[in-house]
């Protein structure tokens, strides 16, 4: 018994063999391996490597933005999902703001700030609208609506203009400089890239203390005219989905470089 029990197996024999080769086996493993590794880094970098080298990086040039290269990935957002702004769709209800033949600014102004809703959700923003129906708000519900949602960031209060004679046009941003220490800024960029996207007229800034949006709201706020609905040339555009895109475009991107400023 005593014999048996301490002859060796076949198993332990062979595992003792194993134990005396181990070194030099395990030598050649990690040199087979690591060569592997090495074959497999070069085809898989050969592979993703586009005809002509290394694909263009974005923002390596002045100008060259992501999107601008086909390889650039569009979807990645440009600020955090947490930054949230309050668009102001003017007018609503019985109030239609001005009117023309077939032109009714309540509508054109909610068609408007939802192209812009669109765009800064794309960017990554939270966007959050005092009116997404026809409905009647008065100035003191916006600013109601403003407090009851003091965590957003900004508000942006978006109109037509209108006036007496049919040659005024251009687009113009009013803001209030004493309210809040972000309005100028906030006006200055949403009217510069509106200005910029549209190629409008600018009309520049507009000093304000008497609208109750732009005194009342607790965060940066500015109310942007995007265009004169008495103008004959600005009304077909106004009415166009093309330039309300532009339009929107550039309110969107107002937005995002006051955030980047
Ligand atoms: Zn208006």
């Amino acid at each position: 018994m005593y014999n048996q029990r301490n002859k060796p197996t076949y198993y332990e024999r062979g595992s003792r063999r194993g134990r005396q080769g181990a070194p030099s086996v395990l030598f050649t493993c990690v040199v087979v391996f690591l060569c592997a590794l090495a074959f497999a880094g070069l085809t898989s970098a050969f592979n993703a490597m586009p005809e002509g080298g290394p694909a263009d990086p974005p923002g390596d040039k002045p100008g060259d933005n992501p999107g601008d290269n086909p390889g650039d990935k569009p979807t990645d957002p440009i600020v955090s999902p947490s930054k949230c702004v309050i668009l102001d769709p003017g007018h609503g209800g019985i109030d239609g703001g001005a009117s023309y033949p077939g032109a009714v600014e309540k509508v054109i102004n909610m068609q408007i700030a939802l192209k812009v809703k669109a765009y800064l959700e794309e960017a990554g923003f939270s966007v959050i609208m005092t009116r997404e129906q026809d409905i009647t708000l008065w100035p003191s519900e916006r600013v109601a609506f403003a407090k009851a949602n003091a965590e957003a960031e900004l508000f942006v209060s978006i109109h037509c203009n209108a006036t007496t004679d049919d040659v005024s046009a251009g687009i113009e941003t009013w803001y209030n400089s004493s309210s809040n220490a972000g309005n100028t800024l906030l006006a200055q960029c949403v009217q510069d890239e509106t200005v910029f996207t549209t190629g409008a007229r600018d009309r520049g800034l507009k000093l304000s203390t008497g609208l109750p949006v732009l005194s009342g709201a607790p965060m940066p706020s500015c109310l942007i005219e995007v265009g004169f609905l008495s103008s004959k040339n600005e009304r077909p555009l106004l009415l166009s989905e093309d330039y309300q895109n532009k339009i929107a475009r550039g309110i969107a991107n107002g937005i995002i470089a006051f955030f980047s400023k």
